[in-house]
């Protein structure tokens, strides 16, 4: 099919449909897994929530892929442990562990891009954030009062945010005093008009909520639908090259379960 600059550009400008992905944690298998899956929903851009690169075996590799596919990346704190520009003294001691590996690893391009970016942003008039609100780098949003509080210091009809590794949708009450709604399974659609409301993806690299397939998410902003998208990938393999690259057993094992 033909098109002319002048609506390849128009479609740039105003993306109609997004594919929002988050915590990636340098697990190439499962982002390359979720990009199939992306790119056969052929969205118009690719949001990725931070938390590109941590916990895995492959940071370069995914660093490159999300840097070259994303209208938009927010960093994480993982991303900004590996890079040096946060203490690991608040990290576990895989995480802080990962974090050291990471930072070994990163060749000097892929960490100076990870130097360019923010942990909260705002695109087609959502709000984006690694972690919540009030906290962009660590704060995780996990119970509802956390939710409202984030949904009450926004005004972005949906507000995005990854770092919990767990696939969220939580709507707004009419009164702007509650929020409701949970975890939202695979395949689980959400009609977004008439409310605002607060979606979490989950994790493509690193799921916490007890599906081990790798997490992302469709949004059709015209249409007011979001969908839930859960995709299997080779996780053994993920696994092998954390053995191979001396990372913690533990945050391979954990890949299986999703938890
Ligand atoms: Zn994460």
């Amino acid at each position: 099919m033909h098109q002319t600059a002048a609506a390849a550009a128009s479609v740039a400008a105003f993306p109609m449909r997004v594919a929002v992905i988050s915590d990636v944690h340098s697990n190439l298998h499962a982002l390359e897994a979720v990009l199939a899956d992306v790119d056969a929903a052929a969205p118009d851009e690719i949001w990725c929530l931070g938390d590109v690169v941590g916990y895995g075996p492959r940071p370069n590799e995914c660093a490159d892929m999300v840097r070259e596919r994303s209208a938009i990346v927010l960093v994480g704190n993982h991303d900004l442990a590996s890079i040096g520009k946060l203490d690991t003294r608040d990290f576990g001691p895989l995480a802080a562990e990962s974090a050291h590996w990471t930072e070994r690893a990163l060749g000097d391009e892929q960490a100076g891009w990870l130097r360019t970016l923010e942990p909260a942003g705002r695109r087609e008039g959502l709000d984006l954030f690694h972690g919540s609100a009030r906290d962009p780098v660590w704060e995780y949003v996990l119970s509802e009062q956390i939710a409202l509080e984030t949904m009450l210091v926004t005004s972005g009809a949906v507000v995005l945010v990854g770092h919990s590794h767990i696939a969220l949708a939580l709507a707004l009450a009419p009164d702007g005093t509650t929020v409701e709604g949970g975890l939202a399974r695979d395949e689980t659609v959400i009609e977004t008009a008439g409310a605002r409301w607060l979606l979490n993806p989950g994790s493509v690299g690193q799921p916490r909520d007890g599906d081990a397939r790798a997490a992302w998410l469709l949004i059709d902003i015209p249409a007011g639908r979001a969908t839930f998208r859960r995709v299997p990938y080779a996780i053994e393999q993920t696994q092998a090259e954390m053995r191979a690259a001396g990372l913690p057993q533990e945050l391979g094992s954990r890949l299986a379960v999703g938890m």
